[in-house]
């Protein structure tokens, strides 16, 4: 074991208290590197406020310098370099100019090409990264700083605009702005902000600066202003305007005349302050440390699956054989007896079929039938056998038993669970959770942008509009009646099944019970699991204590892993 070490004194002058020195004139050598990208509408002045950050012409904008012009816009995304020089610093700078999203009548998935964008810079560090023979010097196009551009309406933000910020601020450091601020008054701006703070925490969007143990009271403290600054009120131009005869940076409009450098007018010089001055660096350790080291983690976990797959999760062991928790089902017909017991089953696939319907799967599985499948036990998988010979294909179709899984009711302690797992509390929970977030959609349905993480990307688009909101409430309702019936579990085929008929449209588009159902049971899990008792739910269910009271406890109360199964919230992949 090494001897901690001593602290001595050199004799003479070494000279490595010049490391500094040294680290600073490789690092002054080699320049620095920042990337920002800026995203919004068309016509929010990104182009200008870029220009005016960096008081050059660096990219043009596309906004008419007559009015007769029409406006010219940027339609790709496309990177712009340049180095400015500041006594003797070289920074490189990159910025992304991106095609206003949002302006089409149909936004599907308009976000998709800028996350991929920031996604594809990362995916080029790390091919580099991973090369054998790597440069000792990796050229870094990995976006450090995202400038989210607000309409400056005045009233909220848009559902499309929360989606899109949320999906950023998962890859990339976001800095939202109140675009064009001088169509506002002050007390507008104020209160504009507040409104978009407010919705932010609301919508759980987490936005750059991020507090890291590391940083000093001092930084903590920057941070909370810079939070409680966020959305910058800007103004941008490129042209400059004469105030009291002196040339400024500035714009003429109605009520007069905006200096863009005046911090009395706008917040321009706080952004620039906080983008070159304050956070430059932090901004680019928080994409490598955070961002970046999150897409690499996930990226190598990725890897290492591919090289090692899994056989069908849940089903079967490495070998393809069932576990033995499916074998020890209840039993059905018993054509698989022999199989069951003796485990000579193997799982091979599910077979997916298009534009499959929980409502279909009748249908699906009397196709099944007449080609020979027969139910295993009483689960909702049907197993075929080669040997014609086999008892189960002796089996008439009209004979095949009927899918209920039963889980063992060992977890049960109350004897009153439907199939051994379904408590009566968790169910009288479930169904207070559901009316709520049915209500919520009801009176505001802004709050069905909740769901956008269990919904396929193709349906997030249209999740603000009427129908799809009606169709989702439609879908918790079909919830709700599946936990009101006494005898039913809140599975897919009951959701769906129960759904009043404005869900047809979400299904037609191709979501799914289980989109639903995960975001009911992950809200309800979210909201009690972590307490380890019911006092969430005790909370909402005011007027009808004692009805609550008289239902009986059970072990089974707070499993929810018990409920994924249950429901095949389990086995089914979001997205
Ligand atoms: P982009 O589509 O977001 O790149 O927008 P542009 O930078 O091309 O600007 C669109 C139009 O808005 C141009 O006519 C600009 O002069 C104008 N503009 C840009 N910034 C501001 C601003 O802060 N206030 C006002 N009133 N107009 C602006
Ligand atoms: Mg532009």
């Amino acid at each position: 074991m090494a001897t901690p070490a001593e602290e001595i004194r050199a004799n003479s002058y070494v000279g490595f208290d010049t490391i500094t020195q040294q680290i600073e004139h490789k690092l002054l050598k080699r320049g620095f590197q920042f990337n920002v990208i800026v995203v919004g509408q068309t016509g929010l002045g990104k182009s200008t406020l870029i220009n005016t950050i960096f008081a050059s012409h660096l990219i043009d904008s596309k906004g008419r310098l007559e009015s007769d012009e029409p406006v010219r816009q940027t339609t790709e995304i496309h990177p712009v370099s340049h180095v400015i020089t500041e006594n003797g610093v070289r920074l490189r700078l990159n910025i992304v100019d991106t095609p206003g999203y949002g302006d089409q009548v149909n936004n599907e998935n308009c976000w998709d090409p800028i996350i991929k964008y920031i996604k594809d810079q990362h995916s080029a560090y790390l091919r580099k990264e991973l090369t054998a023979m790597r440069d000792r010097h990796i050229q870094d196009t990995r976006i450090h700083c995202c400038l989210f551009f607000i309409n400056p309406t005045g009233h909220s933000l848009r559902a499309i605009d929360i989606i899109v910020m949320k999906k950023l601020s998962e890859v990339v450091n976001v800095v939202p702005v109140i675009a064009k601020s001088d169509s506002l008054t002050f007390e507008e701006r104020e209160a504009f902000k507040l409104k978009i703070r407010a919705e932010m925490v609301y919508h759980n969007i987490r936005l750059y600066p991020f507090d890291t143990e590391e940083n000093d009271d001092e930084e903590i403290q920057l941070n909370e202003s810079i939070r409680n600054m966020i959305p910058f009120a800007i103004v941008g131009s490129e042209r400059n305007v004469i105030i009291d005869g002196k040339s400024v940076r500035g714009r003429k409009n109605r009520w007069g005349v905006v200096n863009v450098e005046d911090e009395k007018h706008c917040e321009f010089v706080y952004l620039r302050n906080f983008l070159t001055r304050t956070h430059l660096q932090d901004l680019i350790e928080t994409t490598a440390q955070i961002h970046y080291e999150a897409f690499r983690s996930k990226q190598l976990l990725a890897l290492k699956e591919q090289t090692n797959p899994r056989p069908a999760a849940n089903m079967a062991n490495a070998n393809g054989r069932l576990l033995k928790q499916h074998i020890e089902l209840q039993k059905g017909t018993g054509c698989f007896g022999g199989e069951v017991n003796e485990g000579l089953l193997f799982y091979l696939d599910t077979i997916t079929v298009k534009d499959e319907r929980e409502a279909d799967i009748t249908r699906l599985e009397s196709f099944y039938r007449k080609s020979g499948f027969r139910r295993l036990a009483k689960t909702n998988y049907l197993a075929y056998a080669k040997d014609p010979a086999h008892p189960s294909r002796k089996l008439p179709a009209a004979n095949d038993a009927t899918a209920e899984i039963v889980f063992s009711s060992d977890g049960c302690t109350c004897n009153q669970c439907t199939r051994g797992w379904f408590s009566k509390r968790m169910r009288a929970g479930l169904l207070l959770e559901a009316c709520v977030i049915r209500e919520m959609i009801y009176q505001e349905p802004e709050t069905s942008v909740v769901f956008v993480e269990c919904l396929p990307p193709h349906l997030r688009s249209i999740l603000l509009t009427q129908r799809l909101v009606d169709a989702l409430s439609a879908v918790v309702s079909g919830f709700i009646r599946a936990c009101e019936a006494p005898n039913l579990v809140p599975n897919a085929v009951h959701v769906a099944a129960l759904a009043r008929p404005e869900a047809r449209f979400f299904f037609h588009n191709g979501g799914k019970a289980y989109h639903v159902m995960e975001h009911i049971e992950r809200t309800a899990e979210e909201g009690n699991a972590e307490e380890g008792s019911m006092d969430n739910w005790s909370e909402s269910r005011d007027g009808w204590d004692e009805e609550w009271d008289a239902l009986p406890r059970c072990a089974n109360d707070l499993n929810f892993g018990l409920l994924r199964q249950g429901i095949g919230l389990e086995t089914f992949q979001i997205n």
